[in-house]
């Protein structure tokens, strides 16, 4: 696997790889990788000759210094994964390099994408998220762009600014990698104590049985359900939501949109659990 830290070094070995017509698949993460990650880039694999996975703790997404410092970094175990799974290059550029001094970086107005849910509990966030995605695919001009469900705010979030842009990179979602009892998987996960992980699966466990009552119940029935079951458990909430999965707008009917997702954020042991379900999606996108 290459290692590359330059822009320019970057550069000059795609340039190489598109000449030769490789189709160039990229994969954008703040390290600390799990199998998560890893379904990410073998997802890659598919469509693409050359896979770049890059690590960068992007400090324009994060609201408060502490959080940005206390992010893990454990370099080199990354580094041995990505090399196991075979990975082409791991791009691990310093700030300067991603942010020179010079940079202009577009501002896209996000339509409200970015102000509920995860928005509405980190201001700026998504401006961040933008802003380092649209910088990595100037430097790369990759033909697919990975990215996890996992974070489906996220992936809504860069899928308008793709469109809006009418950019030609494919962005495919790849689902949510779980751990044997359901927990979605995340880097946050070795934050909770024994007893937090245990209660930790009642978020799929909610978000599993929403689904299944989609067959019989309606949407505000399952809502209802699904709060009652929260606050049964006494689980810290900071939302529960049945979304148009495009607009990211709430919805009182299933069939208001083509996707309907249930997206939550519980709080175990003070860690932001984020999850989420495709509750239905009448048209294979993505
Ligand atoms: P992060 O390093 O947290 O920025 O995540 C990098 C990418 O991995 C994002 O596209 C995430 O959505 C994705 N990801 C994180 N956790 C998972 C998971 N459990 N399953 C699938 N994708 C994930």
């Amino acid at each position: 696997m290459y290692i590359f830290k330059t822009v320019h070094d970057l550069q000059h070995y795609l340039s190489t790889q598109k000449k030769q017509a490789k189709r160039i698949g990229f994969v954008p993460t703040m390290g600390a990788l799990h199998r998560g990650h890893l379904t990410l880039v073998e997802r890659a694999f598919d469509d693409c000759d050359v896979v770049v996975c890059s690590i960068f703790v992007n400090p324009t997404q994060f609201g408060e210094a502490s959080d940005l410092d206390k992010y893990p970094r454990p370099i080199e175990s990354d580094i041995q994964k990505l090399e196991q799974l075979g990975c082409s290059v791991l791009f691990l550029p310093e700030v300067s390099e991603v942010y020179p001094k010079d940079l202009l970086s577009p501002s896209i107005d996000l339509k409200g994408l970015d102000t509920n849910m995860e928005g509405a509990h980190r201001p700026g966030h998504f401006a961040g998220v933008v802003q380092v995605i649209l910088r990595f695919l100037d430097i790369m001009h990759p033909d697919f762009l990975y990215m996890g469900q996992k974070d489906y705010q996220q992936f809504a979030v860069i899928k308008y600014v793709l469109q809006f842009l009418q950019s030609s990179v494919q962005l495919v979602r790849v689902s949510i990698v779980r751990e044997e009892d359901g927990l979605a998987m995340s880097s946050r996960n070795i934050r909770l104590s024994p007893e937090g992980r245990k209660k930790a699966v009642l978020i799929s466990k909610m978000l599993f049985a929403a689904k299944e009552q989609t067959a019989s119940l309606s949407l505000e029935e399952v809502r209802t359900r699904a709060l009652a079951f929260i606050a049964q458990h006494q689980l810290e909430l900071d939302y529960f939501t049945i979304i148009d999965g495009d607009s990211l707008e709430n919805i009182d009917s299933f069939d208001k949109a083509t996707t309907v997702t249930a997206c939550t954020t519980v709080r175990i042991d003070g860690v932001r659990l984020l999850d989420n379900i495709i509750l239905r999606e009448s048209i294979q996108k993505l």
